[in-house]
């Protein structure tokens, strides 16, 4: 089996692996079926700290012409805030790349009394998609099996206050049969996000 990698690439876009925590455990979630992506494994063995994280993507990010840095992962990257806080940061100081989250939309219930969408704006991120995969709350705790109660209600909140820190903002959701898509893309008309279809491959949006 390959080192687990802490940065690994498709097509033009470079995506930082940094932690195997989530906070949901969604039924579809690939962490159960594969131990990586293409030829990347992404099983880490354990957390990689900010400065390993820096190091790794000095080593690749002036390699080609990125469309963009992502936040995406075995896990939730909003578990480790402070961490995507630096690692924005250093992307923005070094590198002309816009900087995108991919994220379960958990990020005030994993880091209370932050202003999290605010700090992330700060720090540099350009764009958030939060991974929805529920049209209302019973379906996330079947689909999504959150962790923490009211989970889908703190999704919602949570991807208003990123589009109102003026961050680019999309609703994401894989197509399967649980999921109701037109009333998705509903909420995120109310919400003032787009909506964008991912192909059956989660993690990888
Ligand atoms: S699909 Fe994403 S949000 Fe769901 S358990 Fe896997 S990593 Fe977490």
């Amino acid at each position: 089996m390959r080192t687990p990698s802490i940065v690994y690439w498709l097509d033009n876009s470079l995506y930082l692996n940094i932690t195997n925590n989530c906070s949901n455990n969604c039924y579809f979630c690939i962490r159960k079926f594969r131990k990586g992506i293409d030829n990347f494994n992404l099983k880490l063995q354990s957390e990689p700290s900010t400065e390993q994280i820096i190091k790794t993507l000095q080593g690749h990010v002036h390699r080609k012409i990125w469309n963009e840095v992502v936040f995406c992962g075995f896990g939730e990257p909003l578990s480790r805030l402070d961490t995507v806080l630096e690692v924005t940061k250093w992307i923005c100081k070094h590198t002309v790349l816009p900087v995108r989250i991919n994220t379960n939309g958990h990020g005030y219930i994993l880091n209370p009394g932050r202003d999290v969408a605010e700090e992330l704006r700060k720090a540099g991120v350009n764009k958030i998609s939060v991974s929805l995969n529920a049209h209302n709350a019973q379906t996330y705790q079947t689909v999504c099996k959150p962790r923490f109660e009211n989970a889908f209600q703190k999704v919602l909140e949570f991807i208003e206050k990123a589009r109102k820190a003026d961050i680019n903002v999309e609703v994401t959701a894989v197509q399967i049969p649980e999921i109701d898509l037109q009333k998705i893309r509903e909420l995120a008309d109310m919400l003032g996000v787009k909506f964008r279809l991912r192909r059956y491959i989660p993690c990888i949006w």
